[in-house]
């Protein structure tokens, strides 16, 4: 057994660390937060160093890299700020790979190669008002006329919709049965005219927008199906295994940057005649910050190996992101109580932190989701 990355694995995250906190600075992301501005010059730079062809094979201009080296970018960049991470998974790490396993030769040709370029953006639409943790009950219907799909409905909660070229959407093609949930996959036009954007108002992240979306009887082609009629909610699922434990590594970010913004914090801040980290209260909570957030990186990799091998992982990845999205809560939350007032003031970050992390708890499936998925896992075994 071996608990060491590769050597490359630690050069990439060295470089990305000194990357980020040159080109994406705390008060730079703290601005384009308040100011709700894309960060698109930071991304258009992070194309510079391919990172948009991470989960792309080569064949299409992508890195095709290994599991942990994604882990690696997604944690480095969420430790920079949200509004980065929001902007590239679905498109980096949820669609792009979505499109490379399971569409079509012509959709990975024209498609593959601009998205690993950074001059493609997707958005991922799967919740809808009605719902969110139920997906297969969703109601956005595609019709089938002719060679094309005529799509109704609304979704919710879309992150980088109005930035999107294409929306990578779950409809409802057929009714459910007991062979099949009824479900495909449509790539729709984000600039249709019969598709209206508007972003919600959040709590975080806000350079990157989470929208509304209303499709009013948008003409899609079914050249725009990816995988199989009536497959899209195996498709889906598969894809939110790997989404989870790229979710769990976006909560590393924000749990291993708070324990390091504290860290340094108690190191320099003297109060009673000595650093703070010397006081027991302040040094116990740094070590058991330090111990969660190992514990919750030990779990993300191992579900990231199991990926990588191409295992079963699905309990695993539930495991990593419960883990990892509740450390990074609570890091933020001590982090806050070590710096003091100092907390509370943007230009020091670790209020960014704990706005955050919450969302962690809440997206690519609910911890009351994820539970649920380990407990049926439990319930199968020997
Ligand atoms: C900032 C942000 C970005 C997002 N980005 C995207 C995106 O890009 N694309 C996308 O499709 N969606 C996105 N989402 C939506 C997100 O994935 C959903 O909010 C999430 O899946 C939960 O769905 P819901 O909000 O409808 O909650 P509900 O499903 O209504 O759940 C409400 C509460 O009930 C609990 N609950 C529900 N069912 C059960 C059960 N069976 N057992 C136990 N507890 C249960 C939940 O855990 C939760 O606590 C985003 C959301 C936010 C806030």
């Amino acid at each position: 057994m071996e608990f060491s990355l590769e050597d490359h694995h630690e050069d990439l995250r060295r470089t990305l660390r000194q990357f980020f906190s040159k080109e994406a600075p705390i008060e730079v992301i703290a601005e384009l937060d308040r100011q709700e501005i894309y960060p698109a010059e930071i991304l258009d730079k992070v194309a510079a160093l391919g990172l948009w062809g991470l989960a792309i094979t080569d064949e299409y201009g992508g890195l095709n890299a290994d599991e942990f080296s994604r882990c690696i970018v997604v944690e480095e960049m969420q430790r920079a700020g949200a509004c980065l991470g929001y902007a590239f998974m679905p498109t980096a790490l949820f669609c792009a790979p979505g499109i490379q396993r399971f569409g079509t030769d012509e959709q990975r040709r024209t498609l593959l190669p601009p998205t690993a370029e950074g001059k493609f953006r997707f958005a991922m639409a799967l919740t809808e008002p009605d719902v969110g943790s139920d997906l297969t009950h969703l109601s956005t219907r595609a019709t089938a006329d002719g060679d094309s799909f005529v799509v109704r409905g609304q979704k919710i909660f879309i992150t980088g919709a109005d930035v999107a070229d294409l929306i990578f959407t779950l409809v409802r093609t057929a009714p459910a049965t007991d062979n099949s949930r009824g479900l495909s996959v449509l790539l729709i036009p984000a600039h249709d005219h019969a598709v209206t954007i508007r972003p919600l108002r959040k709590l975080a992240g806000q350079g990157t927008h989470t929208c509304e979306v209303f499709f009013d009887d948008v003409r899609v082609p079914a050249a725009n199906l990816v995988g199989d009629l009536n497959g899209g909610a195996r498709l889906i699922f598969e894809l939110l295994d790997a989404d989870r434990i790229y979710t769990a590594a976006q909560s590393l970010g924000i749990a291993q940057g708070a324990l390091d913004m504290a860290r340094q914090y108690a190191q320099q801040r003297i109060q009673f005649g000595k650093p703070i980290i010397e006081h027991q209260a302040i040094g116990h909570m740094l070590a058991d910050m330090t111990i969660q957030v190992e514990m919750a990186r030990l779990l993300t990799y191992k579900a990231a190996w199991l990926l990588q091998k191409k295992l079963p992982c699905s309990a695993e990845a539930s495991m990593a992101k419960i883990a990892a999205s509740e450390v990074a809560s609570r890091c933020a939350q001590d982090g806050m109580q070590i710096l003091g007032g100092y907390s509370y003031i943007v230009d020091y970050g670790m209020e960014r932190y704990y706005r955050e992390a919450k969302i962690q708890e809440i997206f690519a499936g609910t911890n009351q989701i994820q539970r649920n998925i380990v407990a049926r896992h439990l319930q199968r075994l020997p």
